[in-house]
Parts: C-alpha cells; structure tokens; sequence
C-alpha cells in the first residue's frame, strides 16, 4: 500500500520534472487592443506560440509605459513600435528590430470636408489634435513641415482620443488611425480628407515588432520561433480577417468596437501590410531604414548622424545552428580554393579574387557566422583537409550531374546555369537540337553532359576541345557548327573579344549546377550548407548573376548588336530593366519629399527668407561660378537702425513684425536673380548676381527710400543702413561679408539711413 503510494508520487514528480515549463514572455502593445495587433492575438488562440512551448502575455498600452525602457529592462520581452525606434537606436538604446507589420503609418490626419481644409497650407493656424509625443507624430510632422508650413505656425493640442471634438469643431484636424476613425465618419455620412503622409513621399514603418538586444544575445532560438509563429499568426489574420475579427471580438475587446468596425479595420490595414503580391509580411528593408535615419536628421530630431544602424534589423533568414554544428563552424579553419582562370565564376580583377563564385560563398556567410580564407588553386584542385589541424578546404564544384566520388561530398545545387550553344550568326535560332542532323558540335573536355547528347541525339557529330578559345577559334573559321557551354561562361566570351559574327542560338535542357564540395569527414559542413540553400531568395541570386552580366555589357559601345544576337539573355535584361524603373520611380518620389526638407532646413523660421547658412552657401556657389569668368558679382549687407528701441517702445512682437515686413518689402523689390537672406538678429544680406557695386548702389538706395517710407504702424519711421562690396578676384567668401559689414558700419557711425560702398 505504502509502497504503491511512493511509486505514485515518484511517477508524478518525474512527470513534473520531465514537462518542460513554458517559456512565460510578455508582449507589450503599443496601444489598445484591436486589429492592429490581430497576428498575436490569432498566434496565442491557435496556440501557435504554445505549439514552441512559449506563453506569451499579451498587454495593451497604457500611458506610463515606456516602451523601448520596458523592453530594455525586461520588463516586457517583445513590443510594438513606430517608426520612431530610428531615433532611439541612433540614441544608442540597445534595441532590435525584427519585423514591420504595417510596410506604410497607418497614421493620417483628417479635417471635415466643411471646414475648407483642403491643403496642408490650410491647416495654419487651426487647432490640430495630435498624440502628446511629438516623435510619435513625425511623419506628420515631416509632411506639414515639407509644405513649408512651420509647426509653430500650428495651434497643436493634445490628443483627446474623441472623434467628436472634430465632429462638433473643437478642432480642425486630428492625426488619426486610417483604418479606425474615417470608418466611423463614413457611417455617419460625414465628409472628410485625408492627408496621408506617405502622398507626400513620407512612407514610415508602422507596427514594428522589436527586442532588446539583450534578449537577442541570450535566446536567439526563441526570438527566431516567436517571429516565426507571430508572422504565422499574421498570415492567418489576414487570409481570414472576418474570423479573426470574431475573435478579438469575444476575447479582446476592451474597447467595445463592433465587429463590422473591426472587420474594416482588418480590412485596410491588410493594405498597408501587403503592399505588393507575394510580399513576405513584417518584411524591413534596411535602406528605407536609412531613409527614415536622414529624415529624422534633416528634421533636427537626433544629431546623431554617425550612428551605424548595423545589425539593427534581426536577420530571420539566418540559420541557427545546434551545438554540434556550432562547435564545428568554431574548431575549424575554412578555405576557399578557387580556380581564377573561371570567368565569370572567379577570376583575378586588380589583385581580388572576384566573381559569382564569391559572392555566393558571401551570400551564404551572411546566413550564419563563418570565417574563411580564399586560396587560388589554379587546377586539378584537391582538397587538404586535415582533421588534426581543423582545417577545412572547400571549393565549388560545376556540374551537370551529381557525381558522388568516393572521397567528396557535395551541397544540394545553390545555382543553376542553363547549357547553351553558340554559333555564327547566319545559322537560325535552333529550338531543339533535334533538327540538327550530323553537324559538328564542340564540347570541353571532359563536359558530362557528353553522355547525354550522345543519347538523346544520336544524330549529332560530338567533339571535344580543351579550352574555351579553341571552341572559339573552331567557330570562327566554320570548322564546326556549334560550341556548347553553360550560357554566362558563353555570353562573356563573345561580349568581351567582341565577335560580332558569333551569336547564342540555343539553350539546352541541361544545366549547370554550382555546388559546394569538401571531403567526407566535413559532413557537417555540407548539412550547415544544405540549411543555408533554402534560406537563398531568388531576388538575391538573381542581383547576383545581374551583377556580372552588367559587367559583361559594360564595355560595349554599340549595344544594338547585343540585343539583336545574344538573344537569350535580352529577357534578363528587359526584367533587369523594368525592375530599375520601378525602383528609380520610388527614388525619385523620396528624393522629392527630401528637396521639399532641405528647402524647408534653408529658410529662416520668422521671415521665411533664406537663413544664414543657406546665403553663405549661395555667396560660396557664386564665388566658385563667378573666379574663372569676366563676370562679377556683388552684396549688401544692410542692418535695422535703432532696432532695440522699437523692441524697447513697442515690444518683441511689433519688433517681429516689422522684420517679417521688411523681409517682404525688400523681395519685392529686388530683382528675380537677386537673393535675399537673415544674416542674424536684424541684419540681412542681398546676394546680385552679374551686377556691379554702382548698379548695386541705385538699387540699394532705392530700398533705402521705400523702408524709410513705410508705414509700419508705429509712430516712427524706420530707417535702414546699408553697405555694399562688389567682388574681385581672390576674394573669399569671409573677405566678402566683412568688407560689406565694414561699410554698413561707416553708415551707422556717420549717421545712419544711407548707403555706402567699400
Ligand atoms: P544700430 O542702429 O546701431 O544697429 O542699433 P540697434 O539697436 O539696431 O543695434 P543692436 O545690434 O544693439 O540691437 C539689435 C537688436 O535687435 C537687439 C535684439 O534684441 C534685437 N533682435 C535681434 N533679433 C531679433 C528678433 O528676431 N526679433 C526681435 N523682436 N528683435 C530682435
Ligand atoms: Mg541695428
Ligand atoms: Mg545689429
């Protein structure tokens, strides 16, 4: 009796010792439950995250949260973010990204169709709602600032959250959620715009899914799982948003949305996630990464420019090797062994071994951490592994079948070339080899796909040559009718020694297959090897082999010739093409948005003139134009007489004004090709281009004049002095402005309101 009792309770403590506890984490939302967040909530309730022993607590945002702290300090393990995780990074906060759900801000500001905002200019001096954090904001701010609007010029207030302070006028705009308020309006029959920061080029990261990189360090498998099942989760939400929206419906829905609003909700931000067909969700590219990083610059948000964002985005793609493999990649030293003499697989190029072979071997060390050396063996290479010194030489093997020798292993394929054959130009394209009957037809020594041919053509007469300018030269003097080698190797050779009468008239249904091959003992580096060949993407394969048939057209002057015979290649090159239009397309709406930035970083924020270092710059442009040239230039430099007593009698505001007024009188008047900038404090300068010092004068004194004129308001007249300094040679920039200021300053010591030149 007593004896079947212990045994029971040994049998429950080793059951209880043996289940393995559930990894307990905590994701922190950054903000209340809703679609928003659909992916975790789908990957919780399908027990994707239980399925990688992870329990996972999901919470929602509340306002003394700080999140990238939070995550930092392990009080939460993962979080939401925005785009403004950039600054935090560039702030050294020790963070990593791993996914961006929302690939553009679901974040908008809206205004009513009836209070006439219809243009980011109308938004001056209207009230605007947005959330307290103004970093939380930015690409609205982006998008109000590259209209010229200055954000001072906005009555800004605090977020209320309440739609119906919009509705019933209390303000004008509001930033909010695209795939939450306008639903709202839309059922109400309320008219609105939108202004959609990614219209004007702002396209930032919504929804980001970071990390600390603590956690990171300490768990690289779980983070890895826990992307996997939330992107899991994700894909799942959007496939079945109507179900998903049942579920946050029941089980998540502390703030009492109806299900149709949550279906809408799922419904847009679907949009925002999967941007194009086929595009992986949570994808993070690093470059606009780097986009984000300069607008954050260009807006004085961080000064931290030399910041790298390396290692800033979690590479999911990378392998996670288990102890043994680990161990192995640690114990041994690795070789390349590459023959040079293979262009354009590997070849000498300025003293560096170059070619597709290495960037293969790059691409593959990208996705786990392996050192190696490379080492030219320029033939027959053998491989001198030696166990007792852990050294491991490895080298690619072309192949068009798989050969297992006794002593070699071999990857799975990693590239595959399609076989082709080339021939002089007056034969016809060839669709089958089939049709050909008993031509000559030239192979390398030693080319396996010699058995086949003789198989599946009997017809055809096969020769070997030894290299591949014998093929060539047997070509060209018609002693045979066609040579065969894979398609780049073939392409190279005919755009490089320019035989214009030698075209490619063939692809052959075999191809070349590039792998790696070690000797036997070094199966574990081919088991590594083989994991990493199904983590390659097609996109990256193909920059690759885009790369080295750019190199391969580079020299060609006359590039008709080359679309007309290398005709199987023209498809490559139309995709290569069609693919930089889009992307220069998406360059050129950033390069905007970015112009309408630094315009915007150049004027002064009171008068909206150039500001100092805008009209530096342009004196320094005006010198360099104007040095090797007949031409001449001059400036004024002209300052506000007594100012401090218009700011002493009439206050700082009236003091303002009557600068912005005389910013405008001055533009005004000044010639198209002139410029006009704030030197500081109440000090200008006017930039003439091809203009002497005494045409300079008769202008300068006609401002004079008009200034002293205006009616500012004030009981009292305003008066300017000026000084002006036209250019000659070997005059610096700094020469330049201290010799105008020097001849405002005569002005002033000898009376004011005048003109004088130096
Ligand atoms: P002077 O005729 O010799 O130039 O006399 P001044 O009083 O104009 O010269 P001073 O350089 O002593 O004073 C310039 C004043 O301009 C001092 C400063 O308070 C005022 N000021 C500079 N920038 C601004 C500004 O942006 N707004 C206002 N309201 N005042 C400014
Ligand atoms: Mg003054
Ligand atoms: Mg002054």
């Amino acid at each position: 009796m007593h004896l079947k009792y212990i045994l029971i309770f040994l049998i429950l403590l080793m059951s209880n010792l043996l289940a393995k506890d559930k990894d307990k984490i905590i994701l922190q939302l950054d903000w209340l439950n809703q679609f928003q967040f659909a992916g975790y909530y789908i990957a919780k309730e399908k027990g994707f995250y239980k399925d990688i022993n992870l329990d996972v607590e999901i919470k929602e945002f509340n306002n003394k949260i700080n999140l990238v702290n939070n995550v930092i300090n392990n009080e939460s393990t993962y979080s939401i973010g925005k785009s403004s995780l950039v600054i935090d990074k560039l702030n050294n906060k020790q963070i990593i990204l791993l996914a961006a759900i929302y690939q553009q801000s679901p974040m908008n500001l809206i205004s009513l169709k009836k209070s006439n905002i219809s243009t980011i200019q109308d938004l001056k001096n209207k009230n605007v709602m947005l959330t307290p954090d103004a970093k939380d904001a930015v690409n609205i701010n982006t998008m109000i600032t590259s209209k010229n609007v200055k954000l001072k010029d906005i009555n800004f207030k605090a977020h209320s959250f309440d739609l119906n302070d919009l509705i019933t006028g209390k303000v004008d705009a509001m930033g909010c959620y695209l795939s939450n308020e306008p639903y709202i309006l839309k059922n109400a029959n309320i008219k609105f715009n939108v202004f959609n920061p990614s219209d004007y080029g702002f396209d930032f990261y919504g929804g980001i899914l970071f990390t600390s990189n603590k956690e990171l360090n300490t768990n690289p498998k779980r983070v890895k799982k826990f992307y996997q099942a939330s992107i899991k989760g994700w894909n799942y939400a959007f496939a079945n948003i109507e179900k998903t929206a049942q579920i946050i419906y029941q089980k998540y829905n502390t703030q009492n949305k109806t299900l149709d609003s949550l279906i809408y909700e799922g419904k847009i931000l679907k949009k925002l996630a999967i941007k194009e067909k086929n595009q992986e969700i949570g994808l993070i590219d690093s470059k606009k990464i780097e986009e984000i990083k300069r607008l954050y610059l260009a807006l004085g948000l961080s000064n931290h420019s030399n910041t790298k964002l390396d290692n800033f985005i979690f590479n999911h793609k990378k392998v996670i090797l288990n102890t043994e493999e680990s161990k192995f990649i640690k114990d041994n030293d690795f070789s390349l062994l590459t023959n040079t003499k293979n262009i354009p697989y590997s070849f000498n190029h300025n003293s560096n071994i170059k070619g597709i072979e290495l960037d293969l071997l790059e691409l593959i060390s990208k996705k786990f951490d392996i050192d190696y050396n490379i080492i030219e063996k320029p033939k027959n290479i053998k491989i001198f592994n030696n166990i007792k010194t852990h050294t491991l030489d490895f080298y690619f093997n072309y192949s068009t079948k798989y050969i297992n020798l006794e002593k070699t292993l071999y990857s799975k394929p990693i590239l595959n070339i399609p076989m082709a054959m080339a021939t002089t130009n007056n034969k016809n394209l060839i669709p089958n080899l089939s049709i050909l009957k008993g031509e000559k037809l030239a192979l390398l020594k030693g080319s396996d796909i010699y058995q086949k041919l003789k198989l599946n053509y009997p017809n055809l007469d096969l020769v070997f040559v030894q290299t591949k300018e014998e093929g060539f030269e047997l070509l060209r003097t018609e002693e045979i009718f066609g040579f065969i080698d894979n398609i780049l190797s073939l392409s190279h050779t005919i755009i490089k020694d320019d035989l214009r009468n030698i075209k490619i008239s063939a692809t052959l249904p075999y191809n070349l297959e590039i792998r790696l091959a070690t000797n036997k003992e070094n199966s574990v580096f081919i088991d590594i090897i083989n994991k990493v060949i199904p983590l390659i993407k097609n996109e990256e394969k193909e920059e690759i082999l885009r790369k080295y048939q750019l190199i391969l057209f580079k020299n060609v002057s006359d590039y008709t010739w080359v679309y007309k015979y290398v005709v199987p290649l023209l498809f490559t090159i139309l995709i290569v093409l069609l693919v930089n239009n889009k992307m220069r397309k998406e360059i050129r709406k950033r390069r905007k948005a970015e112009k309408a930035l630094q315009d915007f970083a150049s004027r002064d924020s009171l008068t909206s003139i150039f500001n100092r270092g805008k009209i530096d710059f342009l004196i320094k442009e005006e010198i360099l134009k104007t040095k090797n040239q007949e031409d001449t230039f001059t400036i004024i430099f002209f300052d506000i007489d007594d100012f401090k007593l218009i700011n002493d009698d009439f206050g700082h505001i009236k003091g303002d004004e009557v600068l912005i007024e005389i910013s405008k009188i001055i533009s005004k008047n000044i010639r198209n090709t002139d410029v006009l900038g704030r030197w500081g404090g109440e000090e200008f300068i006017i930039l003439l281009p091809k203009t002497t010092s005494n045409k300079a004068f008769i202008l300068a004194d006609s401002l004079r004049q008009l200034v002293s004129q205006y009616d500012f308001g004030i009981k009292r007249k305003i008066t300017i002095s000026l000084g002006i300094t036209q250019y000659s040679k070997k005059d610096t920039r700094v020469d330049l402005i201290h010799r105008a200021d020097k001849a405002m300053y005569l002005v002033k010591e000898t009376g004011k309101n005048a003109v004088k030149t130096l």
